[in-house]
């Protein structure tokens, strides 16, 4: 079961300092900077996933600069990307159209021969057809038919029809090295699966399933074990954006040839509490929870309350330094946990002083915080992680604050989840 990662720009500075808090001297942003694949000693993913929708073009703008999106056209995905075939021999370059960006449209402002134009120029070795999402996913035993559906969703049905045996014809321009991939949407279970039947009869050998992103496991379950009862064995399965990682053996159960996400990246950020991930000895996913000590001059938290009159902003940047030198001394085994923590807890609570709360209740969310941190102080897993983030950065990756050390700490989730699924196929086979 392969694993692509599904990248939107993820690179960092490897020369950043973290004690000055600033970039490399001379650093060209993109060019000296470095992808996951790059950065860590070995690629953290069987391939990777690009969305025209991230790209973007002159219709729709994505995430890329003009002169980003330009040199991609030019050079390709592999190139740009610094994700060769010579390097990372096996690997896939897969793209999709990005159905969420453009779901609210009537229909897909991408036809089946731009699509394909676009992944010829790029290089890519996997491409999906243009879909449209479907949003609704019926419940067992009130699953509807073609019949019972609004008009909108049956049109959505269609056009992902439609694009995908257009997409097959043209794609065949591109020649053996290229694998089009038809995309399956639907409303139910069944639904997906007559789709998933359309398209393996149109001579697809590789499909991927989308519209999975909102779904519960146990819909996706459903999803999966209704495909795979109609599908001929031979023909594989893509699942398009699985956040889901937890639950790598219901993919397996199911045949899923490979699937794409960017969770263990994205979550180091965005997930509160489970945002720094490490293995137990059972080999489950745990996870630890990174030490917010925002710049004091750039938290717009902090700004809002200096505005209010209700914080020195001098105050505040002592209250950062301390925090930082804290964490830092404690990494050192210079102080120990307790003091680390009075560190940290007592910018913590000027961050997120409550003037609504109750004095009991600051006092309990003070109380939860302070035991969370010190779970991470006093287990200090940087030292148990051999990946370049730990090894390099140290306690670094579990500072919560600006993208250098948001960035790496999801590179070296990504490691964590490469090994854990390694493990899993290990296991599996
Ligand atoms: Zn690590």
């Amino acid at each position: 079961m392969k694993f692509v990662f599904a990248d939107s720009l993820d690179f960092v500075d490897p020369a950043y300092d973290f004690i000055a808090d600033r970039n490399g001297a001379g650093r060209t942003i993109h060019r000296d900077d470095q992808f996951p694949h790059e950065f860590l000693d070995t690629s953290p993913y069987d391939g990777i996933l690009v969305s025209r929708g991230i790209v973007g073009d002159a219709l729709i703008p994505g995430k890329y600069t003009e002169a980003q999106l330009m040199r991609f056209r030019r050079e390709g995905a592999r190139r740009f990307l610094r994700y060769s075939r010579e390097q990372f021999p096996d690997s896939m370059m897969m793209g999709d159209c990005g159905a969420f960006t453009y779901r609210n449209m009537p229909e897909p402002p991408y036809r089946a021969q731009d699509t394909v134009e676009f992944y010829g120029d790029g290089d890519f070795s996997h491409g999906c057809s243009p879909d449209h999402l479907i949003f609704d996913f019926d419940d067992q035993d009130a699953e509807r038919s073609e019949k019972e559906i609004p008009e909108d969703i049956r049109i959505r049905f269609e056009i992902t029809q439609q694009n995908a045996a257009e997409f097959l014809r043209e794609a065949k321009s591109l020649g053996r090295r290229f694998v089009p991939m038809g995309v399956i949407q639907g409303w139910s279970a069944p639904s997906m699966a007559q789709a998933a039947l359309n398209l393996a009869k149109m001579g697809y050998v590789y499909l991927a399933i989308g519209g999975t992103v909102p779904l519960r496991i146990e819909q996706i379950r459903r999803a999966l074990a209704a495909i795979r009862e109609v599908l001929p064995k031979q023909v594989r399965l893509h699942l398009l954006g699985f956040g889901k990682i937890e639950h790598l053996a219901d993919l397996e159960r199911y045949g899923v040839t490979s699937f794409d996400t960017t969770s263990p990246l994205v979550r180091a950020f965005k997930d509160s509490r489970k945002n720094y991930w490490a293995r137990s000895k059972a080999g489950e996913l745990s996870y630890y929870t990174a030490i917010r000590i925002p710049q004091a001059t750039e938290n717009n938290r902090l700004k809002v309350k200096a505005l209010q009159g209700r914080l020195d902003q001098e105050e505040a940047r002592q209250l950062e330094a301390t925090a930082l030198n804290g964490v830092r001394r404690l990494a050192c085994r210079e102080i120990d946990v307790e003091d680390a923590l009075d560190a940290v807890m007592a910018y913590w609570e000027k961050l997120n002083w409550n003037d609504e709360a109750s004095p009991s209740k600051r006092v309990q969310a003070l109380d939860r915080q302070r035991r969370i941190y010190a779970q991470t102080l006093q287990d200090r897993p940087w030292e148990g992680c051999d990946c370049r983030v730990c090894r390099e950065g140290g306690v670094e990756a579990l500072i919560f604050r600006n993208s250098n050390r948001n960035k790496r700490r999801g590179m070296h989730n990504l490691h964590v989840f490469y090994k854990h699924l390694q493990d899993f196929r290990a296991d599996a086979v």
